[in-house]
């Protein structure tokens, strides 16, 4: 496995994907999801330029954290989070992709000493196995949300199904985008909504046709 090889070949995809919406590489945020590998293979992928690691477990999180954190990276918690070990971990967050109940958030807003970004994780699809909210109950949360102290909302996260065809993953990112927006477009403070977290390495190259600003990309940097 050459990292540094996989790393260029990852990035030419992403900036080909880009090239193709329209958009400049800057434009999206390569998060490296290190969940398979230790911290020694996290650290050359660092080496050859990643900013943004990315952990779904609290333990793991910690683990890249207390080895690599000195290396000015942005940390991203980016799985579902239990209350109990909220915590532990928050406070070293930047991002968190998954927040999916008000009573974590409440647990977030309890425990946090600083304003950490979050993105909710909605459910497009409605796959009774994923995490995340109904696009019809997203503006009850915001209501619920809007006295927090300690959370921004940036935006939004999803996963699509893993079986998803390419057109049905167009339209999953498609409607993330467009309520993404449309939740912008109600100017709350503390809740700019300009992010769109979605596309792993299956399926980036829509996210990223589809407005993708923060992609999570896990297996394509470790082959
Ligand atoms: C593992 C994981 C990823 C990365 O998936 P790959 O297919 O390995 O790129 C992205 N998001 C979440 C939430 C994950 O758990």
């Amino acid at each position: 496995m050459s990292i540094k090889r996989n790393y260029d070949e990852v990035m030419a995809s992403i900036e080909e994907a880009c090239h193709h919406a329209h958009r400049t590489k800057d434009s999206v945020n390569v998060i490296a999801v290190t969940k398979y590998v230790d911290s020694s293979i996290a650290k050359e992928l660092v080496d050859a330029g990643i900013h943004h690691i990315g952990e779904n477990r609290v333990d793991k999180f910690l683990d890249k954290y207390k080895s690599l954190q000195d290396n000015g990276l942005v940390w991203h918690l980016i799985g579902s989070l239990q209350r109990r070990k909220v915590k532990d971990v928050i406070n070293y967050v930047d991002y968190f992709h998954a927040l999916d109940s008000l009573s974590l958030a409440a647990e977030i807003e309890k425990r946090a000493t600083k304003t950490i970004n979050c993105f909710l994780q909605v459910n497009i699809s409605g796959e009774e196995s994923k995490h995340g909210f109904a696009p019809e109950e997203l503006d009850d949360v915001i209501e619920n949300l809007q006295s927090f102290e300690h959370i921004r909302l940036v935006g939004l996260m999803t996963m699509a199904p893993i079986d998803a065809n390419a057109e049905e993953l167009d339209a999953l990112f498609a409607k993330a985008s467009e309520i993404c927006q449309t939740l912008a477009a109600k100017h709350i403070p503390n809740m700019p909504f300009t992010e769109l977290s979605m596309g792993m390495s299956g399926d980036f190259e829509q996210a990223i046709q589809n407005g993708a600003t923060f992609v999570r990309i896990g297996s394509a940097f470790f082959r």
